[in-house]
């Protein structure tokens, strides 16, 4: 995501290199989804700036119905960004001061936020080798008195193991919050992520595969008081206007956001479609190197990352640079190591994390995104090549 951030702060999109064999190749390309949906969004955008219907609004609303049903979940609460949809969930919960919540250490922030905003503590568990996502054999050693919840995330487009995971919330007693900021399409037989655990949560920040002009987010589920609630906490904790029944915030979307994901939302399956073709052509010609490729385990990966693993990851990642192949790092600081939680979950650290060190130190995210040419992949892969053949040398 970081990639994906500075590419779009910066001024110059790519300056051509000194040495013109390698045109580079981004991180991420988002400039190709917009020029598809481009005709017809600009059409509603001259409607919806025509209505000054900026704040939620109409477009929010159709696009909560048009997403409910592609997902098909009963309810669906757009807010202005993933870290909202998991903020709002965690009080719909009804998880508050000096809980206990059960997350992957091996995650961005966001999937712990709203815990921190309640008070909550998250116990971090280590996450599985092949897929990096929770690990329940750990978490069954991670167990203690006061775990109210557990949030799995399905890190980089990869459903994690549903019915092993809603099998151990049962047994445990605990409320299960979807983390699917990466994974929106992603189905484990048939079924959407996000429509298994009480809640389900995305994002829309521009880098994940259904991405906004700007920050979004939403909530799905089929338990119509936490709509309800959820709806309330969104806007200043309203019920009936004026009236703050609870501590709201203002999370609505954007009638800008809900456009243009409306639009984007009608072209997604093609998009994954896409992404997945890239992945496999990365699988066949990366399959000789020595790296660790990504797995498909638990249903069908929708390849928001392609994150390959190497105990050489800084000096690939150098290289490619060197080759104009931009590439990432989700995400090298585990949250326990995290400045800003240290005194909050530190102390239920009491294990160390082999793995999620192992995904922190040695993962590299390749350039993989909706449209990317067979060229552009040529160039990530020769590279990789080149790099291998000159470091057994
Ligand atoms: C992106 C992301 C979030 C937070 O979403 P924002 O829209 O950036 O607030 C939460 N969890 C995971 C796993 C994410 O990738």
């Amino acid at each position: 995501m970081n990639a994906v951030a500075t590419r779009m702060n910066a001024s110059v999109r790519y300056e051509p290199l000194e040495d013109m064999a390698h045109t580079p190749v981004p991180f991420a390309d988002l400039s190709i989804q917009w020029d598809q949906i481009r005709p017809a969004a600009m059409a509603d955008l001259e409607k919806l700036f025509a209505e000054s219907a900026f704040c939620q609004g109409p477009w929010a609303t159709a696009f909560e119905a048009q997403i409910a049903d592609y997902l098909g979940a009963k309810h669906a609460v757009a807010v202005n960004s993933g870290s909202s949809a998991l903020h709002v969930a965690t009080i719909a919960a009804g998880i508050g001061r000096g809980d206990k919540v059960l997350v992957p250490a091996h995650t961005f922030i966001g999937t712990i936020w709203g815990l921190i905003y309640e008070g909550a503590i998250p116990v971090f568990c280590d996450v599985d080798d092949a897929t990096g996502t929770i690990d329940l054999a750990d978490a069954e050693r991670r167990m203690e008195p006061g775990v109210k919840a557990i949030i799995p995330v399905h890190l980089y487009g990869q459903p994690v193991d549903l019915p092993a995971t809603l099998a151990f919330a049962e047994r445990h007693g605990l409320t299960v919050i979807e983390d699917c900021a990466q994974a929106i399409g992603a189905c484990h037989q048939g079924r959407s992520v996000g429509t298994f655990g009480a809640m389900g949560c995305f994002s829309f920040y521009p880098g994940k595969n259904l991405g906004g002009a700007g920050e979004g987010g939403l909530v799905v589920t089929d338990d119509g008081d936490k709509a309800d609630l959820m709806r309330a906490v969104r806007n200043h904790g309203q019920g009936e206007r004026y009236v703050h029944e609870r501590v709201g915030y203002n999370y609505r979307m954007d009638g800008i956001q809900a456009l243009v994901l409306s639009h984007k939302l009608r072209r997604l399956d093609g998009w994954t479609d896409q992404r997945r073709a890239v992945a496999a052509r990365y699988a066949e010609a990366l399959a000789g190197t020595p790296l660790r490729l990504p797995v498909t385990a638990h249903g069908d990966h929708v390849y928001h990352l392609y994150v390959v693993r190497t105990r050489q990851r800084d000096a690939l990642k150098a290289f490619l640079d060197a080759r104009g192949v931009q590439t990432g790092l989700h995400y090298p600081v585990p949250l326990y190591r995290q400045p800003c939680l240290s005194g909050i979950a530190s102390s239920h650290a009491t294990a160390p994390f082999p793995v999620t060190e192992d995904w922190a130190a040695n993962g590299l995210s390749l350039p993989m995104f909706a449209g990317m040419t067979a060229e552009q992949q040529d160039q990530v892969i020769d590279a990789i090549h080149d790099f291998f053949k000159g470091s057994r040398s």
